[in-house]
């Protein structure tokens, strides 16, 4: 949704910026404290109903502020209970959002771009191309809407218990709107998530693992999917700029001193690409160095891509090799197919505003 110019949206504010915004205009710091819970805990957004506020405050935040998430352009529910939204981010752009409940948790996926620029040649959205960085309420918006729509809370049920930045986009090369939103998802007075529970997972750009090390305390997921230089560059190209062993580096980093942050490996399994026998052996070699957990997630088709899944039983067999060599190897199960709701088929609606050429200058340039 498009905020007047001169309405400042309190979605792109973390506590410490909430609270500094508020001193800036001559109020107290406990203003935002008290904001955040109005807006996260009782999902409200209208300045009157925030019966704690003073007449004056009430009516100047009235005139100054907005509490604008994006708006709802559809929501379709899967045979199997995942729910897709698709949301307005203005002049003709739509994002994705998807949540998967699952007995024991429900988790949210949440997109960080309109678009990817690093057209990994198996992804649905990178083929779209790119549009532009979300601002942080937009990013936090999304989950302020899906928490609204499933009753979060409602009744002291915590519908959404995991969050991933796993939909549309590469949330590090959006970093400054990113890590606000990531405080928010962890902060008691908005979602409160423990940092586990909250997971970016990055196609691998280098420096940004280790500012987000330094930056904020959540779970990191890398989207591997090949374990050979050659192989990985025909898969995710921005490993021509940062190679597997350096993101095995980074990834060994910002394990580090972390209790409990193994690094997720992601591994798209692909019929005859990355799914042989030899494939598995390269990874148990290469992952040694730098122990995680490895996700396996079968190949989700979209139109127009080149690419099959792979069989039940090179799946089956590629994960009993990695588990015989004691690492830990789980299967994603696909959810919301019937809706196009499954990874790597999100693709919005949005017009791409680069050409291949400066697509891939992006990804030089980062
Ligand atoms: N840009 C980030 C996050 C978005 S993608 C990243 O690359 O990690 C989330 C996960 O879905 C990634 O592991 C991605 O590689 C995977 N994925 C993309 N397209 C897919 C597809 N068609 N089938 C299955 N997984 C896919």
């Amino acid at each position: 949704m498009s905020t007047p110019a001169a309405l400042t949206n309190l979605l792109d504010f973390d506590r410490d910026s909430l609270r500094q915004w508020f001193v800036a205009h001559g109020h107290s710091a406990f203003r935002g404290d008290q904001l955040l819970k109005w807006i996260y805990h009782q999902q409200v957004t209208d300045f009157a109903a925030m019966t704690n506020l003073g007449k004056d405050l009430r009516d100047w935040l009235q005139v100054n502020a907005v509490v604008a998430p994006p708006q709802i352009v559809s929501e379709q529910q899967s045979t199997d209970g995942t729910v897709k939204w698709l949301f307005d981010v203005g002049t003709g752009n739509a994002i994705e959002t998807v949540f998967i409940p699952e007995p024991s948790r429900g988790t949210l996926c949440v997109s960080s771009q309109v678009g990817c620029a690093l057209n990994c040649s198996f992804c649905a959205t990178g083929a779209q191309g790119f549009n532009r960085n979300l601002s942080t309420a937009e990013i936090i918006g999304q989950v302020w809407q899906a928490a609204n729509r499933l009753g979060h809370q409602r009744n002291g049920t915590r519908r959404i218990t995991n969050i991933v930045m796993m939909g549309m986009g590469e949330p590090l090369l959006n970093m400054s709107a990113l890590l606000p939103a990531l405080r928010l998802m962890c902060e008691d007075l908005a979602f409160g998530l423990a940092g586990r529970r909250v997971t970016v997972s990055t196609a691998g750009l280098v420096p940004a693992i280790d500012t987000l090390a330094d930056s904020v305390d959540v779970s990191l997921a890398v989207s591997l999917h090949a374990a050979d230089d050659d192989l990985r560059n025909e898969l995710v190209p921005l490993n021509r700029k940062y190679p597997t062993a350096q993101l095995l580096d980074a990834c060994a980093r910002y394990s580090r001193g972390r209790v409990k942050r193994t690094v997720t490996y992601e591994y798209t399994m692909i019929d005859g690409v990355n799914d042989q026998i030899q494939h598995a052996r390269k990874l148990i070699t290469l992952l040694r160095r730098v122990p995680g957990k490895i996700n396996l997630i079968p190949f989700n088709p979209f139109p127009g891509t080149r690419y099959r899944c792979s069989s039940e039983t090179a799946i089956a067999k590629f994960q009993q090799q990695l588990m015989a060599a004691d690492f830990i190897a789980t299967v994603r199960r696909t959810r919301g197919q019937d809706i196009d709701a499954a990874c790597g088929q999100l693709a919005g609606d949005f017009m791409d505003r680069t050409s291949r050429r400066q697509r891939i200058q992006m990804q030089v340039a980062v």
